[in-house]
């Protein structure tokens, strides 16, 4: 059997989802296409896949109905941030705060689970879109349009194909783009914590040189969750050791405000392998590539899902602008998409790479440098609105000037 459609999405994260909902909402005919079952379901725990979700996140969400769609009791706003170095002072080295920024809220944390079954629930009710439940197996493209084969035989003719199937894209390679890829050789530990003392919507920060970055996120209520990227024998020994060593370890943090830390359920940590990836380019003929296919970051910023999230609107506002109204895979309108990515995608591979090497050396002129330069950062407010202003995300671009 043939089906056309103008958009074929490929691959059913978040970023493939709200992909099809913006395209669709935007008037196009999109079948959004992923061998995945729907995500829906109550999670037994506090999910151990959280999201600090930005405000270009928040803005793309609503608009697509499905930031009210989340239920709003588990999902916590961060209020302040607090960035530690490695000179063991208790105090930390930056802060940022949402009065500072001039923002109601920095960012929120919100659960994978939480996420994803709005973003099924908005799936299942959006005009404009259809769910196959299939996988490609080939692909095809000419000038005209491309079809896709699926496992059981049947096809997909469409104008323009948007890989949204992760890191490990097979879009990408049927599109021929090429990557640079490289290990970090660290894995992020993950696990949520119950704590003694309130978090105050704070996300806490520390740069621990060899031993990697730990961040504690705020959960709702007296509740943490844990982003511990950790060079690779030192996660093996996190996820192997007892939960109350893993407590005991975050309570010794310099400057550590949470009083004593439980684990929660499942009480047990996982770890995710951290690479950088850059795609050569997020375009090919009749493909834009969004999501972590285009890009894979570190994830000390927060910012992977965020800035799959830009992806959707650039492609969006490039789709609308297109001179050809007939073609959404013309090559003009597509190179305005790798146009209006190219900036941001440089910047935060450059910051989160450049950083991540900056806090890995153990040279001691090197550890007092970035201690001093945070300290620095911390009393230039011009610098700390700008810094401030990318992290929050572009709806919510803050004054820089005093
Ligand atoms: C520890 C950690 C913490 C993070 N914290 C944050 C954070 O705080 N904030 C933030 O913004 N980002 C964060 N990130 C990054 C974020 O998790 C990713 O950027 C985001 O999940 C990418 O979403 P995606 O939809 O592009 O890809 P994925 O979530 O990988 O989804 C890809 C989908 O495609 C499907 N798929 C794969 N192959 C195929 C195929 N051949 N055909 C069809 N479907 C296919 C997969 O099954 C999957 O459903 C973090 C990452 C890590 C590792």
């Amino acid at each position: 059997m043939n089906s056309s459609c103008n958009i074929c999405v490929i691959g059913a994260g978040a970023v493939g989802k709200s992909s099809a909902l913006a395209l669709a909402q935007a008037g196009h005919e999109v079948v959004l296409l992923s061998p995945d079952a729907s995500t829906t379901g109550k999670p037994e725990h506090w999910d151990l896949r959280v999201y600090a979700l930005n405000h270009t996140a928040h803005a793309l969400l609503s608009s697509l109905k499905v930031w009210d769609a989340m239920d709003a009791s588990r999902i916590a706003p961060v209020d302040a941030m607090a960035i530690h170095g490695d000179d063991s002072g208790t105090t930390p080295n930056l802060g940022f705060d949402a009065y500072g920024a001039r923002v109601g809220t920095l960012a929120w944390i919100v659960e994978d689970h939480n996420l994803n079954n709005a973003l099924d629930s908005a799936l299942r009710f959006a005009p404009g879109v259809r769910r196959i439940a299939s996988s490609a197996t080939e692909l095809e493209i000419d000038a005209e349009s491309a079809e896709i084969v699926l496992d059981n035989g049947d096809t997909i003719t469409c104008s323009l194909i948007v890989g949204a199937d992760g890191a490990n894209s097979w879009v990408r390679g049927q599109a021929d783009i090429s990557i640079d890829y490289r290990s970090y050789n660290q894995n992020a530990v993950v696990a949520n914590f119950e704590c003694e003392l309130p978090h105050h919507g704070t996300a806490s920060q520390w740069f621990l040189g060899a031993d990697g970055i730990v961040a504690l996120l705020p959960l709702p209520g007296n509740r943490v969750s844990l982003v511990w990227s950790a060079p690779e024998p030192l996660a093996e020994k996190l996820v192997a050791e007892p939960p109350a060593a893993l407590c005991d370890r975050l309570s010794q943090l310099p400057g550590m405000t949470l009083g004593q830390l439980t684990m929660l359920p499942p009480s047990k940590s996982r770890a995710f392998p951290l690479r950088l990836i850059r795609t050569h380019s997020p375009i090919a003929n009749r493909v834009a590539l969004v999501g972590d296919a285009a890009h894979v970051i570190h994830p000390m910023a927060g910012h992977g899902m965020n800035l799959g999230f830009g992806d959707i609107d650039a492609l969006v506002a490039a789709l609308a602008g297109r001179d050809n109204a007939a073609d959404c895979g013309d090559s003009r309108t597509l190179g305005r998409y790798a146009r209006l990515r190219k900036e941001e995608v440089l910047l935060m591979q450059l910051a989160t790479d450049g950083l991540q090497r900056l806090f890995a050396t153990e040279l001691t002129p090197l550890r007092h440098l970035r201690n001093a330069g945070m300290r620095l950062v911390d009393k230039l407010p011009f610098l700390k609105r700008r810094l401030m202003s990318h992290a929050v995300g572009r709806a919510a671009s803050l004054p820089t000037g005093e």
